[in-house]
């Protein structure tokens, strides 16, 4: 399943950012764009699952679900759904009510303008990235 496999992704990716590192990961903050699908409860399961026996056994995966952004590659302006509340409206009244938003970034690059250079080539930030690791001290204070 694709939550499986990102849960795989984040425990190897901070294994190895925590190499020759000293400390414990206490915490990974996981950024998923709103757009992914990825039903976070069971990310969440996955990698409890997949942290037995590795470094990070005693850390705590948090999800943070961003907007997407958007990038023009004309002139490079990024941009979130918000600063193109009105081009949205218009494909809302278009397409209906109903017309689910977390389609549009897949959408973007046909229906949506660069709002800074009316550029139609603009490209979608869909990543999941690890935003951050909380480490803690192994060193206990006396
Ligand atoms: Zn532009």
């Amino acid at each position: 399943m694709h939550e499986w496999s990102i849960a795989d992704a984040v425990v190897r990716t901070v294994e190895d950012m925590m190499e020759g590192r000293e400390g414990r990961v206490s915490k990974i903050v996981l950024g998923v764009p709103r757009i992914s699908f990825l039903d976070v409860e069971i990310l969440i399961e996955a990698f409890d699952e997949l942290k037995k026996n590795t470094s990070l056994s005693d850390s705590r995966l948090e999800v943070n679900i961003r907007e997407p952004s958007f990038t023009c590659q004309r002139c490079g302006f990024v941009f979130h759904l918000n600063d193109i509340k009105s081009q949205v409206d218009d494909l809302r009244s278009e397409f209906g009510e109903e017309y689910p938003l977390h389609l549009i970034p897949m959408l973007g690059p046909s229906f949506l303008t660069c709002p800074h250079c009316g550029s139609h080539d603009i490209s979608g930030n869909d990543d999941i990235v690890v935003e951050r690791v909380e480490i803690e001290s192994t060193v206990k204070p006396s």
